[in-house]
């Protein structure tokens, strides 16, 4: 039986006519090889944020079902055009909605998650001999809902829609096309000695995508890690091998930094004069968490005569709604003052390594100190250390922090950073 595989292919690799003939002739080649093929693509180039200008232009609280509705359309051209340049060159082809290939989602607008795949008319298709284009980022609710009404998967979410029609249809292989040659120490754009890495684990990823490299979205890491599915995310543009995002053993995890991860969009908010007594933190993150808004860092300071201060961050792009939730809280409840910044940038070091071994946080704010950054904010997990720093900082320090932990160096010399 021939191999089933899944490609995705971002918008940088479908950006104009000529990537999509490319495209099509790199499709062409799997397929003469002998393989059957699903293909995911994302919208051309920027199309999804002129689409979000263009609903802005409009109106600031666009509808949630409208905007899905709208955003799904990118998809839908760059779907439509790769089918055709196949077709052009010979291959049957066929594109598909989300909803037509089965990618039914709950029915949060704007970052629904795939509950199911009803792979039937994908598979259809294929028996047909015909190669698959399937648009990526979207879905549609499934019977249990309103039927049919179209949703989206979250910034990125071409990616989930990729892993998810691999782990669905058994694929042998889910690859991942994008503009740089695979997963590497750091965004390549921001440290130019950022070193490509053949092999990540599924954890260290996780946490790489959740604290901002882009370049995986996190929904897409999970649902591979939960379905065993090893995701090799390539470039477009050569036939370099990429890297495997796959499940590591834990005599392979060494004991070092695995990369820098970081986050541009990012704001932080801060509550003044918080009258200091039970149920006051409730008060304030149940409406949030009520509207969907993730919380991430939240710091609270020592209290001083009955008040404290209290920060956290949100997404750059929740800060607004956040804003919309909290003045009425801050007026009801007399809090001093409501101080939001969107000029800080959240930086972390990554690592398996990084577990119950001290001498990481250390080295990490001695090196920030040393390029002269100021940390703002703290946050750890098991495998990470997050410093929100100034925006404008944030390239000067993931080049310091690349350089402090080694991260140029190829694996087989480097043995680790010490536990100091
Ligand atoms: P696509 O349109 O193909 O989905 P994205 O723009 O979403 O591409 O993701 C690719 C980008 O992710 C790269 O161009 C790179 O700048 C950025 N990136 C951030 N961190 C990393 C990293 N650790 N490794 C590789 N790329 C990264
Ligand atoms: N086009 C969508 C976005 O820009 C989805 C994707 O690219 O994966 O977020
Ligand atoms: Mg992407």
């Amino acid at each position: 039986m021939a191999a089933l595989v899944v490609q995705k292919y971002g918008g940088s690799s479908v950006a104009d006519a000529t990537k999509i003939k490319h495209v099509a002739r790199r499709v062409a080649r799997e397929r003469d090889a002998g393989s059957d093929l699903v293909v995911v693509v994302s919208a051309m180039g920027d199309t999804t944020d002129h689409l979000l200008d263009l609903a802005a232009s409009i109106t600031d609280e666009p509808d949630a079902r409208e905007m899905d509705l709208l955003l799904a359309t990118g998809e839908h051209i760059s779907g439509t055009l790769v089918a055709m340049a196949l077709q052009a060159i010979g291959v049957p082809a066929i594109s598909l909605t989300g909803a037509q290939a089965g990618i039914r989602t709950d029915t949060t607008h704007g970052k629904a998650r795939i509950a199911n795949v009803d792979p039937s008319r994908v598979r259809e298709e294929i028996a047909r001999g015909k190669v698959v284009i399937v648009a990526g980022f979207q879905g549609s609710t499934g019977d249990e809902h309103r039927t049919g009404e179209v949703t989206t998967l979250g910034r990125g979410g071409s990616d989930t829609t990729a892993v998810a029609l691999a782990a669905r249809l058994q694929a042998d292989r889910c690859e991942i096309y994008t503009d740089v040659e695979g997963i590497y120490t750091t965004d390549p754009r921001v440290v130019p000695d950022a070193r490509l890495l053949p092999v990540i684990g599924y954890e260290e990823m996780l946490e790489m995508a959740q604290q901002g490299a882009q370049v995986m979205q996190t929904r897409a890491v999970e649902l591979g890690w939960v379905n065993g599915v090893v995701i090799a995310v390539r470039s477009t543009f050569s036939d370099h091998p990429g890297t495997l995002i796959k499940e590591v053993s834990a005599m392979e995890l060494r004991d070092k930094v695995r990369g820098v991860a970081l986050d541009r969009k990012v704001a932080k908010v801060t509550l003044v004069g918080v009258p200091d007594r039970p149920g006051i933190a409730r008060g304030i993150f149940d409406p949030l968490a009520a509207a969907g808004i993730s919380v991430d860092m939240i710091v609270q300071n020592v209290g001083h005569a009955g008040t404290t201060d209290l920060s956290f961050t949100v997404p750059a792009v929740e800060l607004p709604r956040t804003r919309k939730i909290i003045e009425p809280i801050v007026k009801a409840e007399g809090f001093r003052d409501l101080v939001t910044a969107d000029d800080v940038a959240k930086i972390s070091i990554v690592g398996a390594g990084i577990q119950n071994a001290p001498g990481y946080a250390a080295r990490m704010f001695g090196a920030l100190a040393d390029a002269g950054v100021n940390i703002g904010m703290i946050s750890t997990s098991d495998i990470r250390i997050t410093c929100i720093i100034p925006s404008a900082d944030l390239d000067r320090a993931a080049r310091a922090l690349h350089a402090a932990f080694r991260l140029e160096a190829p694996e087989a010399v480097e043995g680790g950073v010490g536990r100091v």
